[in-house]
């Protein structure tokens, strides 16, 4: 008996899935067909109403585009009253106090001892840079090559591995591109002369978020308008539990079978592996694929934010005074993230786990509390409405030393099977890995397939972000 059969089979309904679903209807493609384990779409770009009317995403999600026409259809998903517009505040809590982002410009606010600190070690970043020091051959280096020890101490070194979770002498740097924030040295002194504040939040510094629905709504509704484009197309609940790349069959959880011509898959890539024929030959280099798995904690709260968060987007937690990394304040981003604003108000904190960092998982929310306790973002027990608890296994994808020597064996073998892994997981390159990144990985995949052209997001991350920083070029700045 002969099974069914489809051109272009599509794991995952996340925006990578998704980007590659809307440019085959776009170019007028039928024979595909979308299949995801979860019963709805967005993946980890999704959101979760709870029951007690409180939205949370799997983490705080903020709409950062290169592509304009991933901003045109941002605009036409959600229509001109779907949005809210924010200014992007962020803030480093440490020493018992706030610090604007980006924080080497904003020195001044740190006792005296440390604004110091970090500018001697900005010198010394110079001056090494000016005798032409070797690259550095880890993150952990590059920090120091890019700002010296001081800044590296107080700051970059412990919020890093309070994010990443891994050793950064065991990271590359190769994923920084537009992302990490670089140093005019003169600039820094002089704002710590003037005691002035020097913010990114200027008027072209805006973010937009969802009115209604949180991150989720926008996944929601692009699937909702594929499917009315392609009726039948996407499928939910079909987890695929292996894969014969010889055979072009995908066997599903429920024992049905699927014969592609290509495949798109959007799963991480060490379970990819883990489940088709290529195992045996992959699976040494899959273990090089480092994560980090994230703790989610929503946390509900009785009145209004107090008056040193309004204003506040998200912040940035370096210190031991806390298990998080990162605190979103989740109901200045739309009131409707509550049941009732008027009497309601919500953070929402980020922890990593790994195997070098592990977490108890029975006591990460309380030790939540307890941070936000101690570093004043709540102001009492009292104010706690309710917590809301989400561990998503693979959170980050590491940018670890092995990792571009694990893709450049794994993605091509699967390539010649004419299987294509791209998106978050799917690829494992951190520095192309938000929606928009995911979305474009989705679009230009299809492209290659359909008429060759460059998937210039996945191969040239530089060129989609920005020119990479050296310490040089720090240097110079
Ligand atoms: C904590 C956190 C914060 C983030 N912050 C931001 C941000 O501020 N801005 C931003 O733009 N992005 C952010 N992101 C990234 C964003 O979530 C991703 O870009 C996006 O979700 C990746 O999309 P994807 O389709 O590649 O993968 P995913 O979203 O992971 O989707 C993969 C899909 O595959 C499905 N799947 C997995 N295995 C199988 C299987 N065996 N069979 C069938 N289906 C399967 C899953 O159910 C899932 O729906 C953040 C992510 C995290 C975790």
């Amino acid at each position: 008996m002969s099974l069914p059969h489809t051109g272009l089979l599509i794991i995952g309904a996340g925006p990578t899935g998704l980007g590659a679903a809307w440019r085959l209807v776009a170019r007028g493609e039928t024979d595909w067909q979308l299949c995801d384990a979860a019963p709805h779409a967005g993946g980890l770009a999704g959101s979760v109403t709870d029951e007690h009317g409180f939205t949370w995403d799997l983490g705080g999600h903020v709409q950062f585009s290169h592509y304009d026409y991933f901003d045109d259809l941002m605009d036409e998903l959600l229509g001109p009253d779907g949005w809210l517009y924010h200014q992007r505040e962020s803030w480093v809590w440490l020493r018992q106090r706030f610090v604007p982002y980006p924080f080497q410009l904003n020195l001044h606010r740190l006792p005296e001892r440390e604004q110091w600190q970090c500018v001697r070690g900005l010198i010394t970043a110079a001056v090494a840079a000016a005798n032409d020091a070797a690259p550095p051959d880890s993150f952990g280096r590059w920090i120091d090559a890019a700002f010296g020890p001081g800044i590296g101490d107080v700051f970059l070194r412990p919020y890093n591995w309070k994010v990443w979770a891994h050793r950064l002498d065991q990271l590359s740097w190769s994923w920084i591109g537009d992302r990490v924030a670089l140093v005019n040295l003169p600039r820094v002194v002089e704002n710590i002369r003037l005691d002035r504040d020097d913010v990114s939040w200027g008027p072209n510094n805006q973010f937009r978020f969802p009115r209604h629905g949180g991150t989720g709504a926008i996944w929601r509704a692009l699937a909702a308008r594929l499917d009315h484009a392609a009726p039948g197309h996407l499928q939910f609940g079909r987890r695929l539990d292996c894969i014969d790349t010889a055979a072009r069959v995908v066997t599903f959880a429920n024992g049905q079978q699927l014969h592609y011509d290509r495949l798109l898959s959007t799963m991480p890539l060490d379970a990819l592996v883990a489940a088709s024929d290529l195992a045996p030959a992959l699976t040494p280099a899959a273990r090089d694929l480092a994560f980090s798995s994230t703790h989610v904690i929503g946390v509900g709260l009785h009145g209004s934010a107090p008056p040193h968060l309004t204003g506040k987007c998200w912040m940035y937690f370096p210190e031991d005074d806390c298990p998080f990394y990162r605190v979103t304040h989740f109901s200045h981003y739309s009131p409707n993230n509550v049941a009732d604003i008027t009497r309601q108000w919500s953070l929402m904190a980020e922890v990593s786990e790994s195997r070098v960092k592990p977490v108890d998982e029975t006591r990460v929310v309380t030790g939540t509390i307890d941070g936000l306790l101690n570093t004043g973002l709540i102001p009492e027990r009292a104010s706690l409405h309710h917590t809301w608890h989400r561990r998503l296994p693979r959170g980050y994808p590491t940018p670890s030393l092995g990792r571009d020597a694990a893709l450049a064996a794994i993605l091509p073998a699967f390539e010649a099977r004419d299987v294509f892994s791209r998106g978050r997981f799917g690829a494992w390159k951190y520095e192309v890995s938000n929606q928009d990144h995911s979305f474009a990985q989705g679009v230009e995949c299809v492209d290659h397939l359909l008429s060759g052209s460059p998937e210039t997001t996945l191969r040239q991350p530089d060129v989609v972000n920005g020119r990479r920083s050296t310490p040089r070029a720090v240097a110079a700045k």
